[in-house]
């Protein structure tokens, strides 16, 4: 387990829990851990990438520290992401010593699966209650051609090792596109529901620009996929948990696991935020679709193992958080950085 310099990881009593200036509460943190990957899907890289320095890269005692300092201030919840962060050296340790922080209740990761059937085990050794698992195509080809690089019989390995691991759930994240992938909507989710998985449905963000598609015409709205499923499933809408946040959820008649759908375009789900995200560089964006951040790396350096000067710059954070993206697939993007620097 990675030693922590915070003096004080405990959950914090007298601390004001974390609420931006428009009364949501923040109860979830989003670490991304790289910007590295070895996949280079078409919505979330550009073809020619320049990843940051590794010099630059946040430590994982500073992750750990800002972590500590999260709980303290009410977060429950967090989700390792990047990236692809079962590609960063020793990511099972970090995970390891973020469960044995006092007060996070759900320790998930997001990843593209690629290196899921040896380190299923491992992760769920180390705490991980909750996978989620991209998977936008089972046509091989067609999986390479949208991954670039990915390899989907390895993928589907990495998905079984980690249904066979015994996680509390495990979640298949799906991007469609229109003119590449629309065709398997049903297929993947009969994969995903057959095998008691989740799956959710995500709209492309136009986050970084990209040359290999028009997003705008790769555009399908959650209501226009909801429509076809029905015609295969019922499905019956669910309230939304505490963490939820953005995702709206089905139970589908017949089957344990539930279809979501995280609608940006469609359906604006900023109301419901419960979240903020820190990137690989130790910046705090406090919005995926604004640049609106802090740089908590620069306050643990400056200010090492001082955890209340940490949780101050973090509640005071919350007052910049904004009200809402403002996406349009219609322009060229606004915001410039690729989703991998942001953690999904
Ligand atoms: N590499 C891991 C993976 O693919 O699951 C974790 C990082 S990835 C950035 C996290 C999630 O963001 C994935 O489910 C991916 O499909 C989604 N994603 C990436 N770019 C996106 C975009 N432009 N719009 C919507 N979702 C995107
Ligand atoms: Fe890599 Fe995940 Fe982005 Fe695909 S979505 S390029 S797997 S970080």
């Amino acid at each position: 387990m990675i030693a922590m310099t915070s003096e004080n990881s405990s959950p914090n009593a007298a601390a004001p829990p974390l609420q931006d200036n428009f009364g949501r509460r923040v109860n979830y943190l989003r670490l991304s851990v790289t910007d590295r990957c070895d996949f280079r899907c078409l919505y979330c890289m550009a073809d020619e990438m320049q990843f940051m320095p590794k010099k630059q890269l946040i430590s994982y005692e500073e992750i750990l520290h800002i972590a500590a300092a999260f709980s303290a201030l009410g977060v429950s919840k967090i989700r390792v992401s990047g990236g692809e962060p079962l590609i960063r050296k020793d990511v099972v340790s970090l995970l390891r010593s973020l469960s044995a922080i006092p007060g996070i209740e759900e320790l998930c990761i997001t990843t593209n699966g690629s290196h899921l059937q040896q380190l299923a085990i491992p992760l769920r050794d180390a705490g991980v209650s909750q996978v989620n698992i991209s998977l936008d195509s089972l046509q091989p080809q067609r999986f390479k051609q949208l991954t670039r690089y990915g390899d989907l019989a390895q993928v589907l390995k990495g998905i079984a090792a980690a249904s066979q691991a015994g996680f509390a759930k495990i979640k298949i994240n799906t991007v469609l596109m229109r003119h590449f992938n629309l065709d398997e909507v049903l297929d993947l989710a009969d994969f995903a529901l057959s095998r008691n998985m989740d799956i959710r449905f995500i709209e492309e963000m136009p986050l970084g620009e990209v040359s290999s598609h028009s997003r705008s015409a790769e555009f399908i709205s959650s209501e226009e996929l909801k429509a076809i499923l029905d015609r295969h499933y019922q499905l019956q809408a669910e309230s939304p948990g505490l963490t939820d946040g953005p995702a709206r959820n089905w139970s589908v008649n017949g089957y344990t696991a539930k279809v979501g759908f995280i609608s940006p375009h469609s359906e604006n789900f900023c109301a419901s935020c419960n979240r903020v995200r820190l990137s690989a560089s130790g910046r705090l964006l406090l919005c995926l679709g604004n640049e609106h951040s802090v740089d908590l790396k620069q306050v643990v350096r400056s200010y090492p193992g001082d955890s209340q000067r940490l949780q101050a710059a973090i509640l005071e954070a919350m007052l910049i958080k904004p009200e809402q993206h403002h996406f349009d697939l219609n322009q060229a993007p606004q915001i410039l950085r690729f989703m991998n620097a942001t953690g999904g």
